[in-house]
């Protein structure tokens, strides 16, 4: 810095002291929301960050009211992880961004048992202990058939502790049509291991057949499988041996049939237009002694996995005591039970679970949204790009309905300029305080307006206010 000017140096000295910028009223402000350690780290941090750019390129020095607003960039880029975000995928399910988002009964549901002491594991009417279970058995029961049910933390924990309940030092028999993968580990043959199962593979990848299961059943047999292929579907010269038969089979052995269903739907989702996933009550029905589904797939609630069946085999699990290192917290409980009491009324369902309003929400009416927004978001992203109202597909997510599409709207974002441009945007729009996500496809980027609530737009619209397009592009290389 030898070769640095008189006004250099002068602006140099002119930067406010840290506890000038703290006596601002800007500062004041951050005081409050972050804490005074947060809050002199990030004016020092600004102050830094002032000084090296004055060494560069030469300017006045920033007031200390600007530099408690550098403060308050770097302290809001530290915003939590979990903020809320817009998710315009077009994956109603999207398992990186949290799956389904909870109805309002159930968010009131989980708020109060935050606030308030809940009979948790207390029965009322006895003035006693009682069972954390009994809040949601007669719900499950009722919704599914089912004599029995129990929860626990997913539906991978809760086919871990089936494995681990019936086939603990035992064989668990599944085709090797059905050995899947849903992703983040979960493997079927590694559960099994993990479970102390050993895995007995029948059939072959496309075709398995009865008498296939019969010559694997035996006296060490403790578990017989069946796992809904959920995210992936075998085609052409197939056979499978169907739920009903091989529960027949199964009970001709003396083992049980667990079927996983994996996203499991307690409702015929056809009746809303969407493509018809076996529901719970029909696997039950169908004669599986055991049925496990999760809880924030289409069933739209919070992250759970349900098992519902025969009352013995409910009573083996609950005493395992995996399933004390596996239960749900009360404010799950509480929000499960909220969303599956909304399964009572199925007339009004659609309106009330956001995921099933999301997956069966009218074309018409996204594409009218799509137009409402459509010169709002043209405007704040400029000239460098044209946004237009077009078609395109959202999926259902999760594994569920994999090749299932619903045709859906979108605002089609394109770059008139290099496709860097493009990819500047869709960083600036993932970077915004309450974050906008979108996906690039086809030299676009896709905003899939279906999971944006109509009551959310002014959020959107304010969301999208902050966007800085000519600050991300001072970043690109
Ligand atoms: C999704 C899925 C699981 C795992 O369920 P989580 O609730 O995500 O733990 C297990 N089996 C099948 C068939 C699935 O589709």
């Amino acid at each position: 810095m030898s070769c640095m000017t008189e006004s250099e140096v002068t602006s140099l000295r002119h930067l406010p002291a840290v506890a000038a910028v703290l006596a601002t009223a800007e500062a004041a402000v951050l005081l409050e929301r972050h804490g005074r350690v947060a809050t002199t780290d990030a004016i020092r941090q600004a102050i830094d960050e002032a000084r090296e750019a004055l060494r560069t390129a030469p300017a006045a020095a920033p007031s200390a009211t600007e530099v408690a607003q550098l403060a308050r960039g770097l302290l809001e880029a530290r915003a939590p992880g979990l903020r809320p975000l817009f998710n315009l995928t077009g994956t109603v399910l999207h398992t990186n961004l949290g799956r389904a988002v909870l109805a309002e009964a159930a968010i009131d549901a989980a708020v109060d048992a935050m606030r308030h002491a809940v009979a948790l594991e207390y029965d009322l009417a006895e003035g006693a202990r009682g069972e954390r279970d009994d809040h949601l058995r007669s719900l499950l029961c009722e919704l599914t058939g089912a004599e029995d049910a129990t929860v626990v933390n997913n539906n991978a924990a809760a086919v871990l502790l089936c494995l681990n309940t019936f086939a603990l030092g035992r064989e668990a028999v599944v085709s090797r049509g059905e050995l899947i993968e849903i992703g983040g580990a979960f493997r079927m043959p590694d559960i099994m291991t993990r479970a102390g199962a050993r895995m007995v593979e029948v059939g072959t990848t496309n075709r398995t057949h009865p008498a296939d299961y019969r010559n694997a059943l035996g006296e060490h047999t403790g578990l017989v499988l069946k796992v809904h292929t959920s995210n992936y579907r075998i085609q052409g010269f197939t056979a499978e041996v169907g739920a009903r038969e091989l529960a027949a089979i199964a009970d001709a052995a003396g083992v049980p049939l667990l079927n996983d269903l994996g996203s499991g739907s307690l409702v015929d989702l056809s009746r809303y237009g969407l493509a018809k996933e076996p529901t719970v009550r029909q696997a039950v029905e169908e004669g599986a002694r055991l049925v496990t589904f999760s809880g924030d797939k289409l069933l739209g609630g919070p992250q759970a996995g349900f098992m519902v069946g025969d009352r013995v085999l409910i009573e083996q699990i609950n005493r395992n005591p995996l399933k004390r290192a596996l239960r749900v917290d009360k404010l799950r409980l509480a929000a499960i039970e909220a969303t599956l009491n909304l399964y009572r009324d199925p007339d009004r369902l659609a309106e009330r679970l956001p995921t099933l309003r999301f997956l069966a929400r009218d074309k018409a009416d996204i594409e009218a949204q799509a137009h409402r927004l459509q010169p709002a978001v043209a405007a704040r992203v400029g000239d460098a790009f044209v946004v237009e109202v077009g078609n395109c597909l959202s999926q259902v997510g999760s594994g569920a309905l994999p090749l299932d599409t619903l045709a859906s709207v979108a605002l089609l974002i394109r770059s008139r300029g290099s496709q860097s441009e493009l990819e500047c945007l869709a960083t600036a729009l993932r970077t915004l305080q309450r974050p906008i996500i979108g996906r690039v496809a086809d030299g676009a980027l896709c905003l899939d307006m279906r999971c944006l609530a109509e009551a959310d737009e002014p959020l959107f619209l304010a969301a999208l206010a902050e966007l800085d397009i000519g600050g991300t592009a001072t970043h690109i290389p």
